[in-house]
């Protein structure tokens, strides 16, 4: 069993948990140490049971507490190189290079990073696997590319991002140059994008779907869920990850 939750999600601040019996992996940090202790809390966890954080881009919703919780808690942190050098974590208890599309382990969790299309140096995103299941976690890119799409199949659980409505983004509050990069190649998925994704995957073992990476200003949960409906014909399970709170727990057998 592979069970997964987002302690967050959004422009504002994202951490992801994957745990696998004791080890619990933390997929980025953009909250303070104590909001993050704050939202582990509501999941009956604290950070000393926390194996390692693996972050996906230098961007500050996702960096923000990397560094200070890895020299409070000695956490191990894995990145891309790009990702290493762009960031302002100050000093890491243990830095592990990665790269992209090369596997590593951490225990029993097999995790490939996926490089991704967005406007940092060096992103990726992460394919978690363990025992024949697959977990999918694959937000802040502008686009699907036949890479991605081909690495993503057949999850048995997915988080993927569905940052924004285009034509609420089109009719927003966001400057013209901020729309220009949330909608571009290198920016976020919109929900046709993210509805497509998920037409156009092996869904036959997939069991759960969250939603993340929300914008709280372009989107909203009626049209992602149209645009969904007319693209994703699976059985799975879609939920929807905020930024004011932890999800629940979500368990893939
Ligand atoms: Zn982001
Ligand atoms: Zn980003």
């Amino acid at each position: 069993m592979i069970k997964f939750a987002s302690l967050g999600s959004g422009s504002k601040g994202n951490a992801t948990l994957v745990c696998v019996d004791d080890t619990c992996l933390l997929i980025d940090c953009g909250y303070s140490i104590r909001e993050l202790e704050r939202r582990l809390d509501q999941l009956d966890l604290v950070p000393q049971q926390l194996s390692a954080v693996l972050v996906t881009h230098e961007h500050s919703d996702h960096i923000k507490g990397v560094g200070a919780l890895s020299r409070r808690y000695r956490l191990p942190v894995y990145m891309t190189a790009g990702s290493y050098l762009e960031s302002v974590c100050g000093e890491l208890h243990q830095y592990h290079s990665i790269k992209h599309s090369e596997a590593f382990h951490i225990e029993d969790v097999r995790i490939t990073p996926v490089a991704v299309p967005h406007d940092a140096r060096e992103p990726c995103q992460y394919i978690f696997e363990y025992n024949q299941l697959k977990l999918g976690v694959l937000t802040d890119l502008g686009i699907i590319t036949p890479y991605i799409l081909a690495l993503y199949q057949g999850c048995h659980g997915l988080l993927v991002e569905a940052n924004h409505d285009s034509l609420m983004l089109s009719q927003g509050p966001y400057p013209p140059s901020l729309k220009a990069r949330v909608g571009s190649n290198w920016g976020h998925l919109n929900n046709v994008q993210t509805a497509e994704f998920l037409g156009a995957v092996d869904s036959r073992n997939l069991q759960h779907i969250l939603i993340g990476h929300i914008s709280e200003k372009n989107n909203h949960i009626d049209a992602i869920q149209s645009a969904v409906a007319e693209n994703f014909r699976g059985d799975a399970r879609v939920t929807f990850a905020n930024q004011d709170h932890a999800s629940d727990w979500i368990y893939i057998e």
